[in-house]
């Protein structure tokens, strides 16, 4: 009998796929360390607290009360009306719960965006700023359309400028991703630059933004974080895209949302509608008992959040002036997320104390992994100039900082 290589009968779309760079990474660093090496991690892309106990006890309480059968494909309406409430208070984006679709988190409320935007046939062109979030590539391709990347600089805390985003639109552009605060560059635009941006948005009626607001709560640099949804004159053509998991430390929870407002009251939800119904034929909708925490997180954990952004922000601080007293290191500070970005290019030809020829982020973050125990992600899959820079999560204790800081400091030094 023949047998057929396995790999053989899989779709193309799959063998072109690349798994996540940073969740393997995180893996190797967790098996290392349960192999008894001493490896200090800055690969996660995850808060290091617990959830609250009282948003845990609302979901207890639900599965308790017998939440768990089928519920409405966009959501739990009291969630929703959560969502719309809290998406009108602190964002000023004029919606309601029929606008909004709760989803597997905020990387599947992208996903179905994306699905719904993206025409492979007409040739469209997703336009993303870039270094980015390493699944909006795949995501975008796995819809058929193609990256058009709009490279920031670190010189400009990796933000693109409105003449950028102008010169890159055109006839084939269907959608942009806006991703402020920014995984990986831990960095933010300002109210006015996004008004910028909105103001070349308004004069392309085919284009719309999908904003990624997932860092929204985890601010700490003096930038306020402004939705570009709030605009009013492209607000029906912004799909706000957000989640639990990074404010309330709930990653596992598997908890986003996209809120796609319709253009005017009592025209059709076009957008929000077609999100839910891809949703109903693929995952229905999240775990029924988890609703609840949604409403209890989004009503009663503000206290929480602030805790945990204080930490994030003492963090920001000492990670930002031991990485900027490396030789060399050129650091934009960190003012939204739980990452920095540095560009380590400077090390660029040199050998390390190993005797590794160190030419780029990838052999860089290799080399400092075996010979100082330091894991940090290799910049080249962020796009742009992410090639010249490493990405380091402080997602982790001061005490770890400061150790995994020195280790990097004294490799450095004796790279000759
Ligand atoms: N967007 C960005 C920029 C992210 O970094 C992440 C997670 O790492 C997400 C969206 C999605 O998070 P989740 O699916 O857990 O809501």
């Amino acid at each position: 009998m023949h047998v057929m290589d396995s790999s053989s009968r899989l779709a193309q779309r799959i063998t072109n796929l690349k798994s996540s760079a940073t969740l393997a990474l995180t893996a190797k660093v967790k098996a290392l360390n349960a192999a008894g090496a001493d490896v200090i991690g800055f690969a996660a892309g995850e808060p290091d607290f617990d959830t609250p106990e009282h948003i845990k006890q609302a979901a207890i309480d639900a599965l308790n009360a017998g939440q768990t059968h089928y519920m409405p494909v966009p959501g739990d309406p009291a969630a929703r009306q959560a969502i719309a409430d809290k998406l009108r208070n602190d964002n000023a984006i004029n919606c309601g719960p029929d606008d909004i679709v709760i989803t597997t988190g905020g990387k599947h409320a992208i996903y179905l965006a994306l699905q719904c935007l993206v025409d492979a046939d007409r040739g469209a062109q997703v336009l993303v700023p870039t270094p980015a979030w390493l699944s909006y590539r795949p995501m975008i391709e796995l819809a058929g359309g193609e990256v058009i990347e709009i490279p920031g600089s670190v010189d400009n805390d990796f933000k693109i400028t409105a003449q950028q985003l102008q010169d890159a639109i055109t006839d084939r552009s269907v959608a942009i991703i806006i991703n402020s605060p920014s995984n990986p560059c831990g960095t933010m635009y300002s109210p006015d630059e996004l008004r910028e941006l909105a103001t070349v948005i308004e004069r392309c009626p085919q284009l719309t933004v999908i904003s990624d607001e997932i860092y929204e709560k985890l601010i700490f640099g003096g930038v306020d974080h402004f939705s570009i949804g709030s605009v009013q004159a492209i607000a029906d053509r912004v799909i706000t895209i957000n989640g639990l998991s990074k404010a309330y430390a709930m990653t596992g929870w598997r908890i986003g949302y996209a809120c796609a407002p319709a253009p005017a009251p009592g025209i059709d939800r076009v957008m929000a509608k077609a999100i839910a119904r891809l949703q109903g034929q693929m995952t229905s909708h999240i775990t029924s008992f988890c609703y609840a925490a949604i409403v209890e997180a989004l009503t009663n954990a503000a206290d929480d959040v602030e805790r945990m952004r204080q930490e994030f922000a003492r963090r920001a601080v000492i990670i930002h002036e031991r990485l900027t007293a490396m030789p060399g290191i050129r650091c934009p500070k960190p003012t939204g997320a739980f990452y920095v970005f540095p560009d380590i290019s400077a090390t660029f030809g040199k050998r390390s104390g190993g005797g590794r020829l160190i030419d780029s982020a990838m052999s860089f973050a290799e080399a400092l992994l075996e010979e100082a125990n330091v894991a940090v992600v290799p910049g080249d899959d962020f796009g742009g100039c992410g090639a010249h820079h490493v990405r380091l999560s402080f997602a982790c204790s001061e005490q770890h900082i400061e150790e995994g800081c020195r280790r990097i400091h004294r490799w450095i030094e004796a790279l000759t």
